[in-house]
């Protein structure tokens, strides 16, 4: 099985190694993202209120996906604690926060995983699973598809592709079978079919190229998905690689890191802006530290420094907070635009 770069003891393991990486090629194709936001006439990026708290529950995952921006696998140990969990629903109980999205690793192997989605059902949060689905069939681990279900969690689930090869390229050998042995079992308890139990299924491209329109790939994963394999799922969403962490060390192999800079920069959609995702979320690290968004976690660019820093000091002045920005914030304004719900503008 292919290792994390942290184990590796490889150069891109360091955030800020990464960001060097970014920032040469944009360089050259555009002054930077806050420089092409004012030649559009838009403001500097600012967030409204805090709608989501996204929770990296840690980085530990049963998978070592090619293209895994947090460089999670089974190798890695950072998992959030019980306190952090705890600061976490204090934050939601006082702040009345609407949702609440697990991500990870795979937020499942975190060992409080279903105390945590417990207590948030109780205060009646919102919950989001965002699932690799083969957990659901690990050892350990099969139950959980019910337990999903019984608290009605809605689940994000990566299907990069509906054809069994391009999946297995770029989740690992095996991926493919079992994901659609899950995604039977979540149709079984009614997810995609009942209104309360809510199945998204995530593409991203296999290679360095913008996913295509949002619309019309669902409407094949639909179509394939069902005639293939029986399986129903309510929406598709379209995410754009992030050139960070392993996607990035595939870039960098294969020698196209600066073509693909070069196309997100180019395809910059000023009607991306408005529906980016750091502006109604937050972003909680394993050790309870504040980000705009994942993706400036896995670059350690904390929220401004003029800001809370940690989950146990969570204030409302995080809402209009400015919003720390850098050459990978072109990945979710490229094209349709991107983020973890999906597209977010028209690519017209
Ligand atoms: S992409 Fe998701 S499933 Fe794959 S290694 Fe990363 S966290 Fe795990
Ligand atoms: S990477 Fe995307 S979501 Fe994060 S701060 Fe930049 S534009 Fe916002």
């Amino acid at each position: 099985m292919p290792q994390s770069l942290a184990h590796r003891h490889d150069p891109l393991a360091n955030p800020v190694y990464q960001l060097e990486i970014l920032h040469r090629p944009t360089e050259h194709a555009a002054p930077s993202f806050d420089a092409r936001l004012e030649q559009c006439g838009l403001p500097p990026l600012q967030a409204g209120s805090v709608e989501i708290l996204q929770l990296n529950l840690g980085k530990l995952c049963n998978q070592v996906c090619h293209h895994c921006h947090v460089d999670a696998g089974p190798d890695r140990r950072e998992i959030m604690t019980r306190e952090t969990l705890e600061h976490c629903l204090e934050t939601v109980a006082r702040h009345k926060i609407s949702t609440v999205d697990l991500t990870g690793g795979a937020p499942e192997m975190n060992p409080d995983f279903r105390w945590f989605v417990r207590e948030l059902r109780t205060l009646g949060a919102n919950v989001i699973d965002r699932c690799n689905l083969t957990i659901l069939m690990a050892p350990g681990f099969m139950d959980l598809p019910e337990f999903l279900a019984g608290q009605q969690v809605a689940i994000v689930a990566s299907l990069p592709c509906y054809l069994e090869d391009n999946c297995d390229a770029q989740r690992g050998s095996g991926v493919f079978q079992s994901s659609i042995k899950a995604l039977r079992r979540l149709n079984e308890l009614g997810y995609g079919k009942c209104p309360e139990l809510p199945l998204t299924l995530v593409y991203n491209p296999v290679g360095p190229s913008l996913p295509p329109s949002q619309v019309k790939l669902e409407a094949a994963y639909r179509k394939e998905l069902q005639s293939r394999f029986g399986i129903e799922f309510t929406q598709l969403f379209t995410i754009t690689n992030m050139p960070i962490s392993r996607f990035l060390e595939d870039l960098l192999l294969s020698g196209h890191h600066e073509e693909y800079m070069h196309t997100l920069v180019d395809a910059f959609n000023p009607g991306a802006v408005a529906g980016l995702m750091c502006r109604n979320t937050l972003s909680v690290d394993w050790r309870g530290h504040l980000y705009d968004c994942d993706f400036n976690q896995m670059l350690d660019m904390p929220v401004d420094p003029c800001q809370p820093q940690h989950i146990r000091d969570f204030s409302s002045a995080l809402s209009q907070r400015p919003i720390v920005t850098g050459p990978h914030c072109f990945g979710c304004t490229a094209g349709a635009g991107s983020g973890c719900q999906g597209a977010t503008a028209s690519a017209d």
